[in-house]
């Protein structure tokens, strides 16, 4: 039985004090309900120490969208695994598309940056989908496999440090989402994918997130899939009254066993 993941991207959002209160929502939320799932924040980088304060002692785990594979030095702009950590981060997103689309992050970077979050003890969200038109013309199991084999290349892999997120590009925050038979079809492929090569017990205790316009009033079907075990969730966890429900669904459906 995999502890399921809900995990708030809330991208380049917030101020302050806008992160802040939703921060205390959800931390607050977690605290006096104690969820079975796992739940985390990934705040802009301005914002991860004062998020980190809010949801201090809540249980849930703070997380960054982004980060540099090497060890801090002359990369203007750039933000270093140890400083994230520093900051109190368990884990990193790394494969977004948007990344992939608009900051060329290749396979091979974010391969690199994979290794080198893994090597510092970082917990590393790893994201990958296909875009609108490699569904249509059939590619998205050729995508998913050359995304998997290329972005974990050199990895060995521990369930509680890897989570692999299943996002198909065309449903991240267009409020087009995968159907539930869509997104399990492709779980399933990516956990064979897994045990072909990992093992059948690592393969089994990774977790495989679905990302893709989740909202409360589709998170139980797909939350209900055998192999979707959480949601990256984008626009909906900018708001506690969207983000809690999709927290309580995946606390139902793990209750319910
Ligand atoms: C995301 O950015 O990871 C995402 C899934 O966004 P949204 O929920 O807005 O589609």
């Amino acid at each position: 039985m995999r502890r399921p993941f809900v995990a708030g991207n809330w991208k380049m959002n917030t101020t302050r004090e806008t992160g802040v209160a939703l921060a205390q929502a959800i931390a607050g939320e977690v605290k006096s309900t104690q969820p079975p799932v796992d739940v985390a924040v990934f705040p802009p980088f301005p914002y991860l120490l004062p998020v980190r304060d809010a949801i201090a002692g809540s249980g849930v785990w703070l997380g960054a969208q982004n980060a540099h594979p090497a060890a801090p030095g002359a990369f203007t702009g750039e933000i270093a695994l140890n400083m994230l950590q520093d900051c109190g981060c368990q884990w990193v997103i790394l494969g977004h598309s948007e990344r992939r689309q608009f900051f060329g992050d290749t396979d091979a970077v974010i391969n690199q940056k994979v290794q080198a979050a893994l090597a510092a003890k970082l917990g590393v969200i790893f994201c990958v989908g296909e875009l609108l038109s490699e569904r249509q013309s059939g590619k998205t199991e050729k995508v998913l496999e050359t995304q998997m084999s290329a972005g974990l290349a050199g990895v060995s892999a521990d369930a509680s440090q890897l989570v692999i997120a299943y996002e198909p590009v065309w449903a991240i925050g267009t409020g087009v989402t995968a159907t539930p038979d869509q997104a399990e079809a492709s779980h399933a492929f990516l956990r064979q994918w897994l045990t072909r090569r990992f093992n059948p017990g690592l393969a089994e205790s990774l977790r495989i997130q679905y990302g893709g316009s989740v909202k409360p009033d589709n998170a139980k079907e797909l939350l209900s899939q055998p192999n979707v075990d959480g949601a990256l969730v984008g626009g909906a966890s900018l708001k506690p009254e969207q983000f809690l429900p999709i927290i309580r669904a995946a606390a139902e459906l793990a209750q319910a066993g």
